[in-house]
């Protein structure tokens, strides 16, 4: 039997998950990064501003949905050579009717926007703890209260295994931010997902543009939601649900397990990987042609979690998230 790991039915939508206005330190306004974007084949950007939850849902119509986000930062501790760490993380609400911020501090960008934002409680800006603890907290925090959380950059925070091994509550991590990459970061952070995956994290990857337009920072990273229909909920099930891959060009068209195996379906590639939650990778190459449009790769019960890329070549990647060999229905 066939179990699709990106569901057969529905349609994919092109989403950045990541993105800065002139709320916070942004360029562009929502109504031009909306222009912007929606020229460049996306369906959904969440607009992210920095500490500050404005809604946005009068951009939605039938060919767009605005998805209502955050972005929360703390900062603290020190590498080993003396420079301040940080950890980013945003918040993209469930429900369009969410408008009540309750994560807040006294940050320039929110006080800017005070007399727009809905905050919970007129007082209450609380003081940053740069603690795994504290931090685990406020990301729990905004899930309960029915937000995706995503984990952001970890390259451009300075942040290691010592910090982000201990965070807990996310439902996703930014497997690439483009915004960083474009600026001289590595935020390539594969070996950061798989850190995280044997640490036993069962989280989703995607990728973003964190894109603020001072630069050509827009583009590069993109989320692929597979959503029965363009509707606010019908984003935000799939993205709870795992329903969608990470990219910075190829594209994935078909992920299924059948009879110990998963197959995949892609755009023209030189090459696709099957990683595993072990020292067994294995990889697929061209053999007397130029590309590669699809593979299959053996499910071992021992690889314990598996995911796939998909090198086009141009030298980019789509990534699916991680799946776990427990999870899949006919095992
Ligand atoms: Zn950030
Ligand atoms: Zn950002």
């Amino acid at each position: 039997m066939k179990t699709y790991l990106i569901s057969e039915k529905g349609n994919f939508y092109k989403a950045n998950l990541h993105c800065h206005s002139v709320i916070s330190d942004g360029r562009w306004t929502v109504e031009q990064l909306k222009e912007a974007y929606m020229a460049q084949g996306y369906s959904a950007i969440a607009f992210t501003d920095h500490q500050v939850f404005l809604t946005h849902n009068d951009l939605t119509d039938d060919k767009f949905v605005a998805l209502n986000g955050y972005e929360i930062d703390v900062s603290g501790g020190s590498t080993a050579l003396g420079t301040r760490k940080t950890c980013h993380f945003c918040c993209v609400a469930l429900d369009d009717k969410l408008e009540t911020q309750r994560i807040y501090y006294d940050a320039k960008h929110l006080t800017k926007n005070i007399e727009a934002a809905k905050l919970e409680a007129e007082q209450g800006y609380r003081e940053r703890e740069y603690t795994p603890e504290y931090i685990s907290a406020l990301m729990q925090e905004a899930r309960d209260n029915g937000f995706f959380v995503t984990y952001n950059h970890p390259g451009w925070s300075l942040e290691n295994f010592e910090q982000y091994g201990h965070y807990h509550g996310m439902h996703a991590m930014e497997i690439v931010n483009f915004g960083c990459v474009e600026a001289g970061y590595e935020d390539h952070n594969e070996s950061v997902y798989d850190e995280m995956l044997m640490n036993g994290e069962r989280i989703f990857c995607v990728a973003t543009d964190d894109n603020h337009n001072g630069r050509a920072d827009s583009f590069g990273g993109f989320t692929m939601i597979k959503a029965d229909e363009l509707s606010y909920k019908a984003l935000t099930d799939s993205l709870i649900a795992g329903n969608f891959y990470a990219s910075e060009a190829p594209e994935i068209k078909e992920l299924w397990y059948e009879d110990g195996k998963v197959y995949i379906r892609s755009s023209e590639a030189v090459k696709i990987t099957y990683m595993t939650g072990r020292r067994k990778a294995r990889a697929v190459y061209p053999d007397g042609t130029d590309t590669i449009t699809e593979a299959s790769f053996e499910v071992l019960p021992e690889d314990n979690c598996f995911r796939l890329c998909v090198y086009d070549k141009a030298g980019k990647k789509a990534y699916t998230n991680a799946y776990f060999i427990d999870k899949l229905v006919d095992q």
